[in-house]
């Protein structure tokens, strides 16, 4: 397959792993309100190497044959959807500002600032909003803690992070890289190819990830609470406090705020502008991490200023999270089944949802990705739950057009 056969198939994963890989700079993101970041081609630089082909994660992935799943594996347990594991946790940010800041607990930004003042990493690949769209996200790479602080939150809209993997290449130092499972997918396979972002990102922490939303999921929002996405000037997804909410701005300074669940996990509307490949992704806890973070969605933490989920995969993971225990980090031991009970819905997602879609799109004759391994044959359960994601998908997006123009 070429890079617009994936684009066309809507295969892409949108992780910018190509761009950022392109020895010819022949590849480059292109922003749409629609879809967001997809790439394009160059064909007069493009030299037809097939580096972008090499690192797309986009045809899917032997978890198992990444060193990092193997080392992370030796004698560590790695049940199904859970994944490779040393030690799992819930826990906070120490500082109660950047817990309060935070999406959940603040934890990807605590480890962040850690291993900055650790001498750990020197820069850390994070997301920030665009300075040409208020409804488009970018990498940024943050090199002081100011910079890493101000880039806090969930952003649920689309990032091609690994574009920010060029930079890495240009600028020796070591590196974090925070992202979710599609960007950390990309990132190993990059790491494969290439020893010097093998050595340089030393840090790769994953974001849990049930779904990501293409930009209009944002503009739907706007529109409903009364406001032209054209007009947005700022806007927060999550926080302050837990579960926090949407807060959108506008550049007359006018500002709606929606709670977190209303406009995301429960809302049908936003769920239909998941981008397709997002429902054949099964990797709901960023597996190929070093440490993967979320929320801990616990009835025992309701009511709390945040708590995260952690899992420490590495030992790189676990020589990290030893020494920024206490000082940055504030931890509680976990239990696997505990951890499992706080990603219910991800669950349901990245099995039910995902068996239920990869079935349906073999059965139209389409291209579906391949994870050997993995659970993926479809009970009648699943098709049912796959048939019915697959029509309300239909449904809502139909209603947001002829209600709202998207
Ligand atoms: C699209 C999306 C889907 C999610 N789905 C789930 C889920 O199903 N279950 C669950 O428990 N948690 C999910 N999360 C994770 C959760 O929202 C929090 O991000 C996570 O708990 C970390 O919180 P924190 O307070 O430790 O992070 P913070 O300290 O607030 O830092 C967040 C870090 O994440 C980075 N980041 C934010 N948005 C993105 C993005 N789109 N792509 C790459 N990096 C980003 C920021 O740069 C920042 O460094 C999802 C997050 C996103 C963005």
């Amino acid at each position: 397959m070429t890079v617009e056969q994936i684009v066309s198939e809507g295969l892409c994963m949108e992780c910018g792993n190509c761009a950022g890989l392109c020895p010819h700079g022949a590849v480059e993101m292109r922003w749409s309100l629609a879809r967001g970041w997809l790439p394009w081609v160059s064909q007069e630089r493009c030299k037809d190497c097939g580096a972008c082909l090499a690192v797309c994660p986009a045809g899917g992935l032997d978890f198992g044959k990444t060193a990092w799943w193997r080392a992370a594996n030796e004698g560590a347990p790695a049940p199904d959807f859970l994944g490779p594991w040393r030690s799992l946790w819930f826990g906070w940010a120490t500082d109660e500002e950047i817990r309060y800041q935070g999406a959940s607990g603040g934890v990807a930004t605590a480890i962040l600032l850690g291993a900055l003042a650790d001498r750990a990493i020197d820069a850390a690949v994070v997301v920030r909003p665009s300075q040409s769209h208020a409804l488009a996200m970018e990498p940024f790479v943050a090199r002081s803690a100011e910079q890493i602080a101000a880039c806090r939150g969930s952003k649920y809209n689309m990032v091609a992070l690994n574009v920010a993997l060029r930079e890495v290449l240009a600028r020796p130092g070591r590196y974090a890289l925070v992202g979710l499972p599609c960007h950390i997918q990309g990132l190993r396979l990059a790491q494969r190819r290439d020893r010097r972002l093998a050595e340089r990102v030393v840090l790769a922490l994953g974001i849990f990830c049930g779904w990501s939303a293409e930009p209009r999921a944002t503009a739907l929002a706007a529109r409903r609470l009364g406001l032209e996405p054209g007009d947005l000037a700022d806007v927060r997804y999550r926080g302050p406090g837990w579960p926090g909410g949407l807060r959108l701005q506008t550049k007359v300074g006018l500002v709606r705020e929606r709670p977190y669940p209303d406009y995301y996990d429960d809302d049908r509307a936003m769920r239909a502008f998941t981008p397709p490949r997002c429902r054949l992704c099964p990797d709901g806890l960023a597996e190929l991490a070093d440490i993967s973070v979320g929320d801990a969605w616990l009835e025992r933490f309701q009511g709390s200023v945040g708590v995260s989920d952690l899992i420490v995969r590495t030992p790189a993971g676990e020589a990290l999270n030893k020494r920024l225990a206490s000082e940055y980090l504030t931890l509680v031991p976990a239990g696997p089944c505990e951890m499992l009970r706080s990603q219910r819905e991800t669950h349901e997602l990245k099995r039910k949802v995902w068996r239920g879609r990869m079935w349906l799109r073999d059965r139209a004759g389409r291209t579906v990705p391949v994870y050997p391994g993995l659970p993926d044959r479809a009970q009648l359960s699943d098709k049912l739950v796959g048939l019915r994601d697959a029509a309300d998908e239909v449904v809502q997006r139909k209603v947001a057009a002829l209600r709202f123009g998207l």
